[in-house]
């Protein structure tokens, strides 16, 4: 047998860890992992219902049309596509950011571009490139995610702002930056997911926006806008960016085409003003020399064939479905002490419970019913989001959302049971939970509405009816 069959586990044992620990850099002792990854594992069973990751619906790119435009890049340009390209990216690729970009209203040049494997490697890149240990991160609180291991990994010290339903709340960012600048500290970028938040689905507001840049300006900092969800909106009217408000000198920006297209291509795009764009080109040199050049050449091919607004349109109208389904189930599955966002696009929604309810543990209970979802705590650096969830509409269909919905809201039923049966002995015929229903009132007195801890957005459990998306409104690119 050979030494490495032989030595081979499936998991590390603690005498493992012990062997290898004195090789380890001291900055693996802060990474943490991120909470998508590891319930993949968990989330990839058949007959479990994800409402975990942040999963498009693939199967809504024709087959036909994938093998056709892989048939004309093998034939048309093979040797190309299957070697090296520049860490920059290819002038093609960054032709189709362009057009993207100019979908919201932006207009890089392509020197402002850098192509990336995924918008991942873009907060990665920047992290990289701006951050030492200590530094300090300011992010909307709750955060991306994914964003937090990155964050920890090159040892920045994050930093909370809180959000209601028109994004971060920018008096208490300005407070934040007082405070700091008393203390003769200063953040090195302000993390910020504008647009149909992940996972808050919430938008910041044009009013906040414009306070945002004007901070930024006024006060010198770097703006880090992350906007994978823009152009999947499907009610209300879009909004400028924060960097087509800036221009792209305070404001850093990060795309990718994952939502809009595929995430199995992993690319994704980052604009830098010039010196900041040199060290970022550095830094993905010595990551991986180059993003895929055969995605990039896919890309390029699917936009010369002008199907991609056509695409958005369809994913849009999908999506937005799946989000009313969950909304109405949201409406019939959840006790009335819970409360959740009403996102104008993108593919999450956030609820919060009542503040007794802890959802990791809630999720354990959940994968015994097969239904999973992201607990809030994943969302915040400092613990933060007990009480809360992030849920995905976009990856499974409308039954599946209900079905999904339905299970949770069972899970929780039990736990306000339990809850109030510890604590009112006597009952006094209160809710048990399960069906908190449409209109039901405003009972924004359980559900997230203050900065505490675990309640943290302050956002009220709204009724389906008024983001019903405008009849025959074309919210497409
Ligand atoms: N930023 C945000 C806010 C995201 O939600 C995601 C994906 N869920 C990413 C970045 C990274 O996406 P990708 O690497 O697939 O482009």
């Amino acid at each position: 047998m050979a030494p490495s069959a032989r030595r081979r586990r499936a998991h590390t044992s603690g005498r493992d860890l012990r062997r290898y620990a004195p090789l380890f850099a001291k900055r693996t002792t802060v990474m943490r992992s991120s909470a998508m990854r590891d319930l993949m594992e968990l989330t990839a069973r058949p007959e479990v219902i994800s409402l975990a990751g942040g999963q498009t619906d693939t199967s809504l790119f024709p087959p036909g049309e994938f093998a056709a435009m892989m048939t004309k890049i093998a034939q048309e340009a093979a040797g190309k596509a299957l070697q090296y390209g520049p860490t920059e990216g290819f002038a093609r690729a960054k032709w189709c950011v362009r057009e993207v970009m100019a979908a919201e209203g932006m207009g890089p040049e392509d020197d402002d571009i850098i192509i990336t494997t995924g918008g991942q490697q873009a907060i990665d890149l920047i992290t990289k490139t701006l951050i030492d240990p200590g530094d300090i991160v300011i992010c909307e609180g709750p955060t991306y995610p994914g964003a937090l291991p990155t964050f920890s990994a090159y040892e920045a010290e994050v930093l909370h702002v809180g959000m209601d339903e028109n994004g971060m709340k920018i008096d208490e960012l300005e407070q934040l930056l007082d405070r700091l600048g008393a203390e003769g500290r200063r953040p090195k970028f302000i993390y910020s997911v504008p647009t149909f938040q992940n996972p808050a689905g919430a938008t910041m507001s044009a009013e906040r926006r414009r306070q945002l840049v004007d901070i930024a300006r006024s006060r010198e900092l770097l703006i880090v806008e992350d906007n994978p969800y823009g152009l999947l909106r499907y009610s209300g009217e879009p909004l400028e960016t924060l960097y087509g408000l800036d221009g792209g000198d305070y404001v850093v920006y990060l795309g990718t085409f994952s939502k809009i297209l595929s995430p199995g291509i992993r690319l994704g795009w980052l604009c830098a003003p010039p010196p900041l764009m040199e060290k970022v080109v550095l830094g993905k040199q010595a990551s991986d020399l180059c993003t895929s050049t055969l995605s990039q050449f896919f890309v390029g091919e699917f936009f010369r064939a002008g199907r991609w607004k056509s695409f958005i349109g369809e994913s849009v109208d999908r999506y937005r479905q799946r989000r009313d389904a969950m909304l109405a189930a949201l409406d019939t599955y959840f006790p009335a002490g819970a409360g959740w966002t009403v996102p104008e696009g993108g593919l999450f929604i956030w609820a919060t419970l009542p503040e007794y309810i802890d959802t990791t543990d809630l999720l354990t209970r959940a994968l015994g019913e097969n239904v999973a979802f992201v607990p809030g705590t994943s969302a915040f650096a400092d613990g933060r989001g007990r009480a809360s969830m992030r849920l995905n509409f976009s990856g499974v269909d409308e039954t599946e959302i209900t079905e999904g919905i339905r299970r949770i809201g069972g899970v929780v039923a039990r736990q306000v049971e339990l809850y109030e049966s510890i604590t009112r002995p006597g009952g006094d015929g209160k809710q048990s939970g399960g069906s908190g229903s449409a209109g039901s009132g405003d009972p924004a007195d359980g559900a997230g509405d203050s900065d505490g801890d675990g309640k943290v957005v302050a956002f009220r459990r709204q009724s389906l009816r008024p983001a019903q998306p405008e009849p025959g409104g074309e919210e497409g690119p």
